[in-house]
C-alpha cells in the first residue's frame, strides 16, 4: 500500500486566511488562491541582448514563471524591448520584470517602449530618489506604470532602507514611555516604508491590485518576524525571499528555513531565492531549489522527485548514488517534454534505495522504487510499482532497465493532454 501524500489542504486554508489581493503580471496571476509563483532575476548585463536572451530563456526553460532583469541604464533600457522581440520569436512568452533604482523615472519616460516591454515594474522605495526628488520621481513611475497599465512592486530592502524614515521614527521611538529595541524600529521602518509607498502609489491613482509588496532583510528571524507583521497590516499580494541568502548550502538552507516558515502560515505569493552562483554555475539553480521548497512542502508539484536513501555502511559501492543522480537527471531532463504530452506526470513520486533496511517500505510508498543490494544481500533490486513488487533487476543494466520502467509507466499512468 502507498502512503498517502499530504495534499494542499494547509496551504489553502493559510491562503484564505492571509487573503491578499490578486494581481495580473502579464498571463502570470500573484496572491489570491493563485498558487505560489516562481521567480528569478537574471545576472546578465541587460545592454547584452544576446546574453540576456539566453538566460532568460534558460531560466524560464528551469520553470522561472516570471524573469526579473536590472534597468540601469539608457543602454539596458533600449535593450529591453529587443530582449522581449526575441523571446517572444523563440515562443518564450515569460513575463520579464524591470528592476530599478535611482534613475526608473528617467528611463522609463526616454525609452516607452521599454515601459511597454515589461510586465511589471520593480520600484525600490529607499533608493527611488532622495529628498524632495523622491516624492516627484516616485510620482514619475507610478504614472508611467498606470500610463502602460503596468502593476508594480513595491520592493523595501533592509540594506537600501529610506534613511530619513528610519531616523524619523528612531525620534518617535526615542518619545516613547517604553521604547522599542532598535530591531523592532528597524523593522517597523522597512514595512512602513513599503506601505507608505504603496498608499502614495494608490492615492496617485493605482488600484490595490495592481501592487504587490516586499519587504526583504537577510536574516531568516528578521524575515519571518518582519513579514508576519506585512501580512497581518495589509491584503497586498506579497513577494516574499530572503535577500542575499549567500551561496551554496547556506543560502539554500537559510531561504528554505525563512520562507517554510511563512508559505506554512499562508503567507507569500509569489518568492525568489536569492542565490549566489559559484563562478561558472547555471544560475537555474536558484529556480530549482525555489520549486523543490514548494514541492516538499506539497504546496505545488513541477518535477518528479526522486526519493533516495543517504547511503550508510550497508551500501556496498555508490552504484545507487550514481543510480538516483540518474534517475533524477533523466526526470528533469523528460520533464519539458513529458508536460506537454502527459497530464499530472509531475506528481510521480520515485525511491531508489540503498537496502533492504528501509529500501522496500520506502519503495512501497513510491509509484515506482528500486530496492539495491546492500552489503551481503543476493546481488539484485526488487522494483515497486503502485506498492507491488513486480520485477527483480540483476546485473550490469539496471540503471538502463530501470529508467526505462520509468518511461513505460509515464505512458501508461497518466492520461495524454488534452485526450
Ligand atoms: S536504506 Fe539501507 S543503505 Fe540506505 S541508509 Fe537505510 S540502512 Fe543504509
Amino acid at each position: 500500500m502507498r502512503w498517502p501524500r499530504v495534499a494542499d489542504h494547509g496551504r489553502a486554508e493559510a491562503s484564505a486566511r492571509h487573503g491578499t489581493r490578486q494581481v495580473r503580471v502579464g498571463r502570470v496571476a500573484i496572491g489570491g488562491q493563485a498558487p505560489v509563483v516562481v521567480q528569478s532575476m537574471t545576472n546578465t548585463d541587460t545592454a547584452d541582448v544576446e546574453a540576456t536572451v539566453r538566460q532568460v530563456a534558460e531560466l524560464a526553460r528551469a520553470g522561472s514563471e516570471l524573469v526579473r532583469v536590472t534597468v540601469n541604464t539608457p543602454e539596458a533600457a533600449a535593450a529591453v524591448p529587443r530582449i522581449r522581440e526575441r523571446l517572444d520569436r523563440m515562443g518564450s512568452g515569460v513575463p520579464l520584470v524591470g528592476d530599478f533604482h535611482y534613475n526608473g523615472h528617467q528611463l522609463l519616460a526616454a525609452e516607452p517602449a521599454c515601459a511597454e516591454a515589461l510586465a511589471k515594474y520593480r520600484i525600490n522605495p529607499g533608493n527611488v530618489g532622495f529628498g524632495k526628488k523622491r516624492d516627484t520621481q516616485f510620482a514619475e513611475i507610478i504614472a508611467m506604470a498606470l500610463r502602460h497599465d503596468k502593476p508594480v512592486r513595491i520592493g523595501a530592502n533592509w540594506g537600501s532602507l529610506d534613511q530619513a524614515l528610519l531616523a524619523r521614527l528612531m525620534d518617535e521611538n526615542h518619545a516613547r514611555e517604553k521604547p522599542w529595541d532598535a530591531a523592532a524600529v528597524g523593522r517597523e521602518a522597512l514595512i512602513r516604508s513599503a506601505l507608505d509607498s504603496a498608499a502614495r502609489a494608490e492615492e496617485l491613482g493605482m488600484d490595490r491590485s495592481r501592487i504587490v509588496l516586499s519587504c526583504k532583510v537577510s536574516g531568516v528571524q528578521e524575515l519571518i518576524a518582519v513579514y508576519r507583521d506585512l501580512a497581518a497590516r495589509s491584503d497586498y499580494a506579497l513577494h516574499l525571499g530572503l535577500t542575499e541568502a549567500g551561496m551554496g548550502s547556506k543560502g539554500i538552507v537559510a531561504s528554505a528555513a525563512a520562507l517554510a516558515v511563512l508559505l506554512q502560515e499562508g503567507i507569500g505569493d509569489t518568492i525568489r531565492i536569492s542565490l549566489t552562483p559559484a563562478p561558472g554555475e547555471s544560475r537555474t539553480r536558484e529556480v530549482i531549489v525555489a520549486q523543490e521548497l514548494l514541492q516538499t512542502m506539497g504546496l505545488r508539484a513541477f518535477t518528479p522527485l526522486v526519493t533516495a536513501c543517504p547511503g550508510c555502511g550497508r551500501t556496498t559501492s555508490s552504484f545507487f548514488q550514481e543510480l538516483a543522480q540518474r534517475v533524477q537527471g533523466h526526470v528533469r531532463e523528460r520533464m519539458p517534454a513529458w508536460r506537454q504530452q502527459y497530464d499530472g506526470v509531475e506528481n510521480l513520486t520515485l525511491a531508489v534505495m540503498g537496502c533492504v533496511v528501509n529500501g522496500p517500505g520506502e519503495s512501497r510508498h513510491a509509484h515506482i522504487g528500486i530496492s539495491l543490494p546492500g552489503t551481503g544481500e543476493a546481488p539484485a533490486a526488487p522494483v515497486f510499482i503502485d506498492g507491488q513488487k513486480t520485477v527483480t533487476l540483476r546485473g550490469e543494466g539496471i540503471a538502463d532497465e530501470f529508467v526505462a520502467i520509468i518511461e513505460d509507466y509515464v505512458a501508461r499512468r497518466f492520461a495524454p493532454r488534452g485526450a
